[in-house]
């Protein structure tokens, strides 16, 4: 007899059959199988990757990353095993199949037949699908089947897995009247619109007729599974529960309708009215696949409706179905019309539901959970929905004894496998029965001959380093750069001079003035310089994640991202950081893992940043000429390690409990749609106006007010008198063990909060220098407060201490906590003043100061 392996002892190209899922947690577990990974499913290993680790798989027609140590928890079936095992399992689940078909017929009652139920949903979804009429046929339309008594403002919720194309349907849908929040008290981001009302025009496709009947789209944040493992997930299923939406939308990628389909099943169980969008349409055609629509409906009890959100096919139609289907909900027509949702189960899993749903029904009702999802959920163990039904000891024992005798049935599978795979069969039933895959799928061969460079074993890096410094260079260096420096020159040559001309001219105060042209504009023109560098940023990162390359930065990347307890994702927001916190800050919402993502964040600003380069020049060349390029990379080098320190430090305390799966899927190679990514750059750029427009003009003016009067609250032209000039006298002393225990360096630092670039005008306005003298005036200008040492330990300083009010702003913004960002922000200035110290006394004992 052969001997069973685990999925990770398969080479490239070998596949095996799955015998059991085991992993380090469950959490991961749960991922791995609602990810498609059931036992008796067929897995082809692709590649590992370029580092070793993670590795590519293949399953129901898609690939997916899985780390290394988690595929080596996956057993597969020995060759001579797979038959023997499968019809075993095959007869002693048949055998229990039997016995509770029999029961279930004899006892249990069910509301309706099989056949009336298949019956109802073939007339919903014939009079959803055939009888769409065109908004030019008046004797068709809708408005005049059914009267006007219906028209309420309606809500849909749109519902989809990752990739699968929401956004574009999203933004086909709404146009540009959408509303982009976040959820309350999480950081995912929450995004309402009006669906556009256009009378369809004959021919013109992508025309989206809602006869003026008001329906607002929101758009629920992508997910495979409504489990309670992952924010996204807990969010999209409480909104659907809590918030009863008139009815969902759940958008089905055409390519991947296997693995997408397993959310559908879960979105039937919740009971509420709902659509499918079957997306991608035009890639289904154009890989020679063929759906079978109606059979697919049928099959489902779901109205299909074929679209493709990128070129607009079909969304007429989708929006007329949903206002009937919303009709139909809204007069009871509905009510029957979908399949019962326990349909999907076999007969011992639906049988052990029934008992559990004799034991729990009153607790549902009670916790207003509906009746099916609730003994589904309770079946497959999900805590929260049993916290939520309080059961008492009573029910909560019987409970337990069913799940456990429902777990007995198959000695390779845990209740939740069961369920799990329940879902799956059915789906492969579905597939088997509706779609079918041509031969050769030519995308999916494109996307594979893509990959054998992008991720080859010694290419994949050189690639992907080539294309960092690409986005890095148009960013922060040629283009960006360049836009930055109009916008600088913009300011500083044309409006403010207008500005100041003009207050003059209307006699304006000479303290108005001077609030407005070195307050306002200043403080809030500096923070427009980062305009164009964040359009550029989010143009290039949409591109990527559009591409689907985003996916294989994280597979390529993982690796060494993991040593930190970060994942592969979170490579991009610390490389940007190297060139300015804000966009980097803002680039972490790539990051899926919540907690991921906030530690990402939290580590950016250790990236020494662009603007710090100019203090870093000045003080370099001045006090280490020869040694100036080595000063300046060691700086860097400091930078790097203070993170990786920090993010080791953070892991043992404000992220303990990281133990977030790296299961990613690698969608196929697409070419980015020019409109998402331009509404995408705006989106970003319009939140960066709003807050420029908002907390950084206010910003401006309490630091202009610091810096220009006294506490006797007179003007003074004298920052040595200001009140940021005594209180940085006033702190100076702190600063002695660092070796610039003076005013002007205090208040530099200070002023630098504003900008870092701004350390280097307050010093220059101090010490009365020009920023591009020779280095021997600079130096001796200096030299009364600085010695080498001493240079050196304010560049670490500097380095190290709180970033600027844009940063932290955005910063506190997407950590959505004004706490943690302020923790952070103390956390920095202690860690660079420690280290600074510790640089200082080792310097000054090594060189004598
Ligand atoms: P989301 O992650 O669900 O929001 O998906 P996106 O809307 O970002 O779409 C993912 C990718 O699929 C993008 O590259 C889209 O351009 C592409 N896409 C979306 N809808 C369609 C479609 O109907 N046909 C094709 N060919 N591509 C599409
Ligand atoms: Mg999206």
């Amino acid at each position: 007899m052969s001997k069973r392996k685990t999925l990770g002892g398969l080479m490239p190209g070998q596949s095996g059959y799955v015998y059991s899922i085991g992993a380090r947690d469950e959490k991961t577990r749960h991922r791995i199988i609602e990810m498609g990974i059931t036992p008796g499913t067929e897995i082809t290993m692709i590649k590992t990757a370029p580092m070793g680790d993670p590795v590519e798989i293949a399953l129901r027609g898609y690939s997916l990353s899985i780390r290394k140590a988690d595929a080596e928890h996956i057993l597969l079936m020995a060759d001579d095993e797979e038959n023997t095992l499968r019809e075993n399992i095959k007869r002693a689940s048949s055998d229990i199949q039997h016995k509770s078909r029999v029961k279930l017929e004899k006892g249990e009652k069910k509301a309706d037949s099989d056949e009336a139920q298949h019956f109802r949903a073939a007339m919903l979804t014939e009079f959803m699908i055939d009888n769409v009429s065109r908004c030019d046929k008046k004797e068709m339309c809708f408005k005049n089947v059914f009267p006007d008594s219906h028209d309420k403002p309606v809500r849909l919720a749109l519902v989809g897995n990752p990739n699968c194309g929401k956004t574009t349907l999203f933004n086909a849908m709404t146009g540009a009247r959408e509303y982009v929040g976040n959820w309350p008290g999480v950081t995912v981001e929450k995004k309402e619109g009006k669906i556009r009302n256009e009378l369809g025009r004959k021919g013109r496709k992508g025309s989206v007729c809602t006869h003026g009947h008001e329906m607002t789209l929101v758009d629920l944040p992508g997910i495979y599974s409504l489990s309670p493992y992952s924010t996204e997930e807990i969010i999209a299923r409480s909104f659907v529960v809590d918030e009863k939406p008139d009815a969902i939308i759940n958008i089905v990628d055409g390519t991947n309708i296997e693995r997408n389909l397993y959310l559908t099943i879960q979105l039937m169980e919740l009971e509420v009215p709902m659509i499918i969008a079957l997306n991608m349409m035009d890639e289904v055609e154009k890989n020679g696949d063929s759906i079978d629509i109606k059979k697919l409906s049928l099959l489902l009890g779901i109205p299909v409706i074929p679209i493709s959100a990128r070129t607009g096919m079909g969304l007429g139609e989708l929006a007329q179905s949903m206002r009937k289907l919303v009709f139909a909900a809204h007069t009871q027509l509905h009510e029957g019309f979908n399949i019962e949702p326990d349909d999907v189960y076999d007969d011992f899993t639906r049988l052990e539901h029934y008992k559990i749903g004799n034991v729990i029904e009153p607790f549902a009702k009670k916790a207003g959970l509906p009746l099916h999802w609730a003994k589904i959920k309770v079946l497959e163990g999900d805590k929260r929905v049993m916290e939520r039904l309080s059961l008492d000891e009573q029910a909560k024992k019987k409970v337990d004894e069913i799940i456990r005798e429902y777990a007995a049935a198959d000695p390779l599978m845990d209740n939740e496998t069961m369920v799990a795979d329940s879902r799956y069969r059915y789906i492969t039933n579905v597939c088997a029965q509706s779609v079918r895959k041509a031969e050769k799928n030519e995308k999916s061969d494109v996307s594979e001959k893509i990959d054998r460079i992008l991720t080859h074993k010694w290419l994949a890096l050189p690639i992907f380093v080539g294309i960092m410094a690409l986005i890095f260079t148009l960013t922060f260096a040629t283009v960006g750069a360049w836009l930055s420096d109009m916008v600088g020159v913009l300011l500083d040559e044309t409006v403010i001079p207008a500005a100041r001309n003009a207050l003059v001219n209307m006699n304006a105060y000479e303290w108005f003035t001077s609030l407005v042209c070195d307050g306002i504009i200043t403080g809030v023109g500096g923070v427009l310089t980062f305009l164009p560098q964040i359009a550029i940023l989010f143009f290039c990162l949409s591109l990527l994640e559009d591409s689907g390359y985003m996916s294989r930065i994280a597979f390529i990347m993982d690796k060494p991202m993991r040593k930190l307890g970060l994942s592969g994702k979170s490579f991009i927001p610390l490389l940007m950081g190297f060139g300015c916190s804000v966009p980097a800050a803002m680039g972490a919402r790539t990051v899926e893992n919540e907690q991921d993502k906030q530690m990402t964040i939290m580590l950016v600003p250790f990236m020494s940043c662009s603007a710090k380069l100019p203090v870093y020049g000045l003080l370099a060349g001045a006090f280490f000429a020869k040694g100036r390029g080595l000063v300046i990379i060691s700086l860097y080098v400091f930078g790097v390690l203070a993170g990786i320190l920090s993010g080791l430090l953070f892991r043992k305390t404000v992220f303990k409990n990281n133990d977030a799966a790296f299961i990613i899927e690698l969608p196929q190679y697409r070419f980015p749609s020019m409109k998402n990514t331009f509404l995408h750059v705006w989106e970003r750029v319009s939140h960066f106006l709003h807050k420029a427009g908002t907390i950084i003009f206010a910003m401006s003016v309490v630091l202009w007010f610091l810096q220009n009067f006294t506490f006797a609250l007179s003007m003074t032209a004298e920052s040595e008198n200001s009140i940021l000039g005594v209180v940085g006298s006033f702190i100076a002393p702190v600063f002695t063990p660092l070796g610039f225990g003076v005013w002007q360096a205090v208040v530099a630092l200070l002023t630098g909060f504003v900008a870092k670039e701004a350390v280097v005008s307050a010093l220059t306005m101090f010490y009365g220098f020009s920023a591009s003298a020779a280095s021997n005036e600079i130096m001796a200008a200096l030299s009364g407060t600085f010695t080498p040492v001493s240079a050196y330990s304010f560049l670490v300083f500097v380095l190290l201490y709180t970033p600027c009010i844009a940063a932290v702003t955005t910063i506190s913004r997407e950590l959505h906590s004004r706490k943690k960002a302020l923790l952070l922000v103390i956390y920095q200035i202690a860690v660079a003043y420690i280290v600074s110290m510790l640089f200082y006394t080792a310097g000054t004992l090594i060189f004598g100061g």
